[in-house]
């Protein structure tokens, strides 16, 4: 069997000051002032797991839910308990409220086979935490810290033979890298340092960041890498294209990229 990946497209909002997540068409305009913001968790699929990277907003969002999440893995003929393994670029809401949900009035897991890996230390700073957000995302992740079947990767972790993870802070404190290689594969899931295909381009310190400077530094170094080794980046909050490799440099436009198609070969 041939592994494959595919981005699970859960929509695009627009994202104000208040950080209410409002759905909008894909080629709609954001709110004035506010951004405009898609999701894009992915899927690997290989012979011995299915692999989720980070899990979308749930039901965080103003008009959300689990639901698309599922009818987007059944469309590739996956079914909920068949994830084994999901891993967290890092801990912000739009990226890990997919991991459980009240659909039923009570939390439950919405992967409840799957091993949880999330950066130990990103994981107690969480849950260091008095209020994650506010009272019902408190509750979420405190359901998940007594209930997930957690895993905790290191600064530097290989869990298998096919992922490494690395961390790289910038965005958040302890945000990680994903690389992923096999036979048939060869990406690179960099969150929200590398999050669009636009960004490798642009070099820029962004307000959002926790640190500003070091995401700017790693993003640079994360193109120059990717480009080298030709692997293909996964863009979370990427519109229109979430799979794309750097396949030239021009010294006048700068990095040359190109769609990757993803899906079951
Ligand atoms: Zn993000």
């Amino acid at each position: 069997m041939k592994s494959w990946c595919t981005p699970l497209y859960e929509g695009t909002f627009s994202v104000g000051l208040d950080k209410k997540f409002f759905s909008i068409p894909r080629d709609g305009k954001p709110a004035k002032g506010a951004l405009k913001i898609s999701l894009n968790p992915f899927l690997i699929v290989n012979e011995k797991r299915v692999i989720l990277i980070d899990t979308g907003i749930g039901s965080f969002g103003e008009d959300t839910g689990v639901e698309r999440l599922f009818e987007n893995i059944e469309r590739h003929g996956i079914a909920d308990y068949e994830v084994t393994d999901i891993f967290m670029s890092h801990l912000h809401y739009d990226h890990m409220g997919g991991l459980a949900h009240q659909n039923s009035g009570f939390w439950e897991l919405s992967f409840p086979q799957a091993k949880l890996w999330v950066s130990k230390d990103d994981w107690a700073r969480v849950m260091a935490k008095e209020e994650f957000y506010d009272t019902e995302k408190t509750e979420f992740v405190a359901f998940l810290d007594a209930r997930a079947d957690l895993y905790f990767l290191e600064a530097e972790d290989q869990p298998y033979p096919e992922i490494r993870v690395e961390r790289i802070g910038g965005h958040t404190q302890f945000h990680q890298v994903l690389w992923y290689k096999d036979e048939d594969l060869n990406l690179m899931m960099a969150g929200d340092v590398m999050a669009t295909r636009a960004q490798v381009n642009r070099v820029f310190a962004a307000k959002y960041d926790h640190d500003p400077e070091q995401s700017k530094q790693q993003r640079m170094r994360l193109a120059r890498e990717a480009y080298e080794i030709g692997v293909t980046i996964l863009a979370y909050h990427d519109e229109v294209c979430s799979m794309f490799r750097i396949v030239d440099y021009d010294p006048k436009l700068g990095y040359v990229t190109e769609p990757v198609s993803g899906g079951r070969p």
